[in-house]
């Protein structure tokens, strides 16, 4: 069918990335998880194929290609069934690129961003604290300036690629308030030790020291004081993307159990065809159909640079809620072999836990929609559209 919001060149694009995926990704994913990490050597070839700055202008590397590039990017990860894979990709691109594309200066793109385009450096985002997470103003990591530097103290957690990434675009206090500094993660003073996941093992997560760390004063953000209304704006970004990988998996979930249920016998009759399988096939495909449509008109509206906080916020939990309500469905029909680490199935239910929790938690996406809707409260964009 015809797609509303993808053209011929679009497909043709999905096309290479699953040629690309599927030689390059589906092998080594069993390997990745055992190791806690996501081959470098992977990452850079992504950086050679432009994989890894779709959005970001051709002077510094990148394709220059719109955000329905990423749509299908992101979707396309999720369809190979690993949600840690996707992370780690998703952490360098969509959270700390991000803040490179919309609010630096040329020596910041120059130093940061134009490695992170090829894959020679990996980059993270920083906002959570052990004692702020869904509260993120309540950060306490300060940066002091002294002469020509930033002096950084404190502590960060959760940091997806803070282990073996090589920068981190962090959240820190200056005297006007919140701000964003990049901060090279070899530097002396800082200290990061990985963190043990229930899931997304193939993703590594690790907290941050940071002990008089010396960083440059060139390495600020776009304007000091204004770090807050940069992460609420690169959140929506956060979301939508993890959304769209989300909808990836869900069909991917739906194909492999739609395939297990046809081949299974029991009772001299595939699985198939019991009957409460059948409506729960018909239920979960439904609503995967509704999110997938919701999902893309949300991913053009942001395209054509309009301000959507509140679908991406409704589409945050409820994508989160359905990858987690599908994958358990899923998984029963697989019986004993669902609970095996031989089938994907069992990894990924480990997997999905964490969907309603990274990039805000259900609760708090709900408490922005309600904002929204009962109190008039706008959230404004801080950068210019993404058109
Ligand atoms: C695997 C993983 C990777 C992550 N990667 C990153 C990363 O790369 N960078 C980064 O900065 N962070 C990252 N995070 C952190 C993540 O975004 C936070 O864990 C999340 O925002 C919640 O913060 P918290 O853990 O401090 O929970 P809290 O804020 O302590 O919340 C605890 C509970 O209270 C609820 N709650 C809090 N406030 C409200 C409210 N107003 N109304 C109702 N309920 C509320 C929450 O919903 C939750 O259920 C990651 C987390 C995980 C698990």
């Amino acid at each position: 069918m015809r797609s509303l919001f993808y053209t011929e060149e679009h497909e043709l694009f999905r096309d290479t990335l699953r040629d690309f995926f599927q030689k390059e990704v589906t092998p080594h994913i069993d390997q990745w998880e055992k190791e806690g990490k996501v081959d470098r050597q992977l990452l850079k070839k992504m950086g050679e194929m432009g994989f890894l700055g779709l959005e970001v202008e051709e002077t510094y590397g990148g394709m220059g290609l719109g955000f329905m590039y990423t749509a299908i990017l992101q979707e396309e990860m999720g369809r190979l069934g690993s949600l840690g894979f996707n992370t780690v990709v998703g952490a360098h691109s969509y959270l700390a690129m991000n803040y490179l594309i919309h609010a630096c200066d040329d020596y910041i793109k120059e130093k940061y961003l134009a490695p992170s385009v090829t894959g020679d450096m990996i980059g993270s985002l920083s906002m959570t604290e052990p004692f702020a997470g869904s509260d993120l103003k309540a950060i306490r990591s300060t940066a002091v300036l002294d002469g020509d530097h930033y002096i950084i103290n404190g502590s960060k957690t959760f940091i997806s690629n803070g282990y073996y990434g090589d920068y981190t675009v962090a959240a820190v206090k200056t005297d006007k308030g919140i701000s964003m500094i990049v901060i090279d993660l070899d530097s002396e003073g800082v200290t990061r030790t990985k963190l043990d996941k229930v899931g997304i093992r193939c993703s590594d997560t690790a907290e941050l020291a940071f002990d008089n760390v010396r960083v440059p004063k060139e390495n600020l953000l776009g304007e000091e004081g204004r770090g807050f209304y940069y992460m609420m704006d690169s959140l929506q970004v956060e979301r939508l993307t993890g959304v769209q990988g989300g909808i990836g998996l869900i069909k991917y979930v739906l194909d492999i159990t739609l395939q297990y249920i046809s081949e299974r016998e029991a009772f001299g009759a595939p699985i198939s065809r019991f009957q409460v399988l059948r409506h729960q096939i018909a239920e979960m495909s439904t609503e995967y159909e509704a999110y997938k449509a919701f999902t893309d008109q949300t991913s053009y509206r942001l395209a054509q640079g309009e301000n959507v906080v509140k679908e991406c916020s409704m589409l945050k939990y409820k994508v989160g809620d359905l990858m987690n309500d599908v994958v358990y469905k899923c998984q029963q029909m697989f019986g004993g072999y669902g609970f095996m680490e031989e089938y994907p199935i069992g990894r990924i239910y480990r997997d999905v836990r964490v969907m309603p929790i990274y990039g805000g938690t259900s609760e708090v996406m709900k408490e922005i929609i309600a904002k929204m809707l009962i109190d008039n409260k706008s959230y404004k964009p801080a950068y210019n559209s993404r058109t």
